[in-house]
């Protein structure tokens, strides 16, 4: 089937262009410039403007949250530890009712590290059904494979049972508890990380870094980290931080997001706001209404400053939320979907342009990760597309104005479910 989006305002992940049609075939763009096709589908998107589908940089995931970010736009979902590795989303890379998925399946961590502290101590998954209910998924339940390292030697080890097992990218826990509100939790040391990140570069996987403070974004330097997937907001930036990451070429994924939930900011702006609020079942609602609350000494303008100073070092920045696979208020402030579009309004509050902002939701995420199949509009990549009213190339709000999103050319129906 062919579809034209005519009249419409097409950002195609670089630069605007007015008065734009795309011409979409199956699952590809055919063209972007030029008449339509005769007898194709016509949608009129006067007045709209056409985006790539947008990228979350940073999530956990799950068929339900994978189902609810792409009803707001997100096409693209990079999971940071989890399940949704080569080897098991064969279900989800053809569902085109479901964002499409990356992951680093589980973290390189010592025992008893970060993330553990999270869970609450009477919190027990059986609560929560099966890992196979929740997936929407029958049959037996593999285990994932939990790469839990104290010496270079166990971290070097893991790394090739991490690519047999499906892992898309290598991530590493640098997490002392500062900001958690777990002082002293067990970390990876320096010989741990930097032998870890060499051996998955052996390996030609991007390797990723989970840290929160200075001192650990510093060891991940050292170490040769390719991206940070936080942004560090136990202190003010200094210029040495700052030019240290620039010079390593390293990314960010700054998840103001999270850093604001971290601080007690919860997502009831977003809840309010109906063009979200109506979009999300009471779960999630009552998840994006709470919050982390585990450093409330935490200053949100630190953490802006510090985007802002990456951003003019020339740091390239990806959009991204730590949203949680399940709504779980103690994981809450964040929502898989909505969240990146408020993740874009922190962007630009911190200086980025509106421009800027959609950059890294689209084009840099899919460069950054070597996706180079998506992240643009141009003639033969794939057909996932976002169509808002209004301009969000000059108000960043207006990317909630959904109007329609395809996934692999297939159209979505927003309306929840
Ligand atoms: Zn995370």
């Amino acid at each position: 089937m062919i579809t034209a989006i005519i009249n419409g305002r097409v950002f195609d992940g670089e630069h605007v262009r007015e008065d734009t049609t795309v011409v979409l075939d199956g699952t590809r763009i055919a063209a972007v410039g030029g008449e339509p096709p005769a007898g194709a589908d016509v949608v009129d998107a006067r007045g709209k403007t056409l985006l790539p589908g947008l990228f979350d940089a940073h999530v956990h995931t799950s068929d339900e949250a994978l189902a609810l970010a792409l009803r707001f736009g997100i096409t693209t979902e990079l999971e940071m530890q989890g399940m949704n590795t080569k080897t098991g989303r064969a279900h989800i890379t053809e569902n085109d009712s479901l964002a499409d998925v990356r992951s680093a399946g589980f973290g390189i961590t010592p025992p008893g590290g970060h993330p553990s502290e999270l869970m609450p101590e009477d919190f027990t998954p059986e609560g929560h059904g099966e890992p196979d209910d929740r997936s929407g998924r029958s049959g037996p339940h593999e285990m994932p494979l939990m790469p839990f390292s104290t010496t270079p030697e166990e971290a070097v080890a893991f790394i090739p049972r991490l690519v047999a097992a499906g892992s898309d990218y290598i991530k590493f826990m640098v997490d002392d508890g500062t900001v958690e509100g777990h002082p002293g939790l067990p970390m990876l040391d320096q010989a741990t990380l930097t032998a870890g990140v060499a051996e998955a570069h052996r390996h030609g996987m991007l390797t990723i870094a989970h840290t929160l403070t200075i001192d650990a974004t510093r060891m991940a330097i050292e170490a040769g980290i390719d991206g940070f997937a936080h942004l560090f907001m136990d202190r003010p930036h200094t210029d040495e931080i700052i030019d240290l990451i620039a010079a390593s070429g390293a990314f960010v994924v700054p998840c103001v997001v999270l850093n604001a939930s971290m601080m007690g900011i919860t997502g009831s702006s977003l809840t309010e706001d109906p063009r979200v609020g109506s979009r999300l079942n009471e779960a999630w609602t009552n998840t994006l209404n709470s919050s982390y609350n585990r450093y409330p000494q935490g200053e949100l303008d630190d953490v802006l400053a510090s985007v802002k100073a990456l951003h003019d070092a020339g740091v390239d920045l990806l959009a991204g939320t730590d949203a949680a696979p399940l709504p779980l208020p103690f994981l809450g402030g964040v929502v898989h979907g909505a969240s990146v579009h408020q993740e874009l309004q922190y962007l630009v509050r911190a200086g980025l342009t509106p421009i800027q902002a959609l950059r890294a939701a689209t084009l840099t995420p899919a460069r950054r990760f070597g996706l180079e199949d998506r992240g643009r509009i141009a003639e033969g990549l794939r057909a996932d597309l976002l169509l808002v009213d209004g301009d969000p190339t000059t108000t960043i709000g207006d990317t909630l104005n959904l109007r329609d999103v395809w996934r692999r050319g297939t159209r979505t129906v927003l309306s929840a479910s």
